[in-house]
């Protein structure tokens, strides 16, 4: 009966609520099962390719007050820190020597970084490296930024609508932010152009199947090119300290439900599931996960940028962990390549 439904879902890629629901619920059964289909639906599309990104984390200021994250604007033991543009290009060049073609530059919601500065910075990266591509990961801005970002040269976009249920988001994110707003950045940037990511926390609190099973409607309205997910890990300076994380488990499993729905899809096996489960990278791999974001961040920095306890990797050069990650990966049967890894209805942008 569920194996049934998951053929159902790679045949149809999309099943109604109830549907993804008794997955959801019954996946204890057909955990093998999904991730066998998904992995092999990642490889219809795009081989045995593990694209990897070169997370560049550079600024850890941050405006909002989310209620899970170590970086919130609220948590004073944050040890806060800046790169500079020369510091951010530094990490780019060497990324490039390791085989890196795509970089992240992610950070808070950090008001230092104005346009004014992340347009200069965005042309020096790309005229340096033209022939990768810029991913930003920097939050909530207006349409006409996100336009200059364009311009600009930036290729794509990663902004996690964090729940699809608008009264879990406020539950969230207290304060000044709101769900439409984030969903209509979303819109925005998909408008403007950008190879878009959105994505949520697994077992965040307060969520429920029901909004698990939103989710996976949600994405296949949307359309991302990318979704990012990951379990949510308590950081002990938040007011979520003594929540339970998300589980692997689960993360693995919605992974594999997102390949079925979304079979074009990027889709990283991200640091958050890695630090929960040791073996989570080659999981989500198995489980049709085709991207991988390793950190190029000076080391120096690397135990600032905190969104959770525990997080791994934060000791090792980009160096070693790219070799660590070859060794992972090559035991999935899959390799990781030097290569952009646009989406594949994006490979030549106009
Ligand atoms: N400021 C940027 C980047 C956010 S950090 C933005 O708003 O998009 C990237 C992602 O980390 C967030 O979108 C969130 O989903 C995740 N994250 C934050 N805190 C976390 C936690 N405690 N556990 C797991 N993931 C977390």
């Amino acid at each position: 009966m569920m194996t049934e439904l998951l053929d159902k879902l790679k045949t149809e890629t999309v099943l109604d609520r109830d549907g993804y629901l008794s997955l959801i619920r019954n996946r204890a059964q057909i955990r093998e099962y999904a991730a066998g289909l998904a992995g092999t639906v990642r490889d219809e599309v795009y081989g045995k390719k593990i694209f990897i990104r070169g997370l560049i984390e550079f600024t850890n200021y941050c405006k909002n007050n989310c209620s899970y994250c170590g970086i919130r604007a609220g948590n004073d033991k944050a040890d806060r820190y800046r790169l500079t543009p020369e510091e951010i290009t530094g990490c780019a060049d060497s990324g490039y020597e390791l085989g890196f073609r795509t970089f992240v530059l992610q950070g808070g919601e950090d008001a230092y970084f104005g346009d004014d500065i992340l347009v200069p910075l965005i042309k020096d990266i790309k005229a340096r490296h033209p022939d990768c591509a810029l991913t930003l990961s920097v939050g909530e801005r207006s349409y006409e930024s996100y336009r200059r970002l364009y311009e600009a040269g930036a290729d794509r976009y990663l902004l996690r609508h964090e729940t699809v249920n608008r009264e879990h988001y406020g539950m969230l994110h207290p304060g000044g932010m709101s769900w439409d707003n984030r969903m209509q950045c979303l819109r925005n940037l998909k408008e403007i152009g950008f190879q878009t990511g959105a994505g949520f926390m697994v077992g965040s609190p307060g969520q429920t199947d029901e909004d698990l099973a939103d989710e996976l409607l949600f994405l296949k309205e949307l359309k991302p090119e990318m979704v990012g997910i990951g379990p949510f890990i308590p950081h002990k300076d938040t007011p979520f300290a003594d929540r339970p994380a998300g589980t692997a488990e689960l993360t693995l499993f919605l992974l594999s439900l997102i390949r079925l729905t979304l079979p074009d899809v990027l889709l990283p096996a991200t640091t958050a599931l890695a630090t929960v489960d040791p073996k989570g990278r080659e999981l989500a791999i198995e489980g049709g996960a085709n991207v991988l974001m390793p950190n190029l961040s000076p080391v120096n920095v690397r135990g600032k940028y905190l969104l959770y306890d525990d997080k791994i990797c934060t000791g090792e050069e980009a160096a070693q962990c790219i070799e660590c990650l070859k060794t992972r990966v090559e035991k999935t049967g899959c390799e990781i390549v030097t290569d952009r890894g646009d989406h594949i209805d994006r490979k030549v942008r106009n």
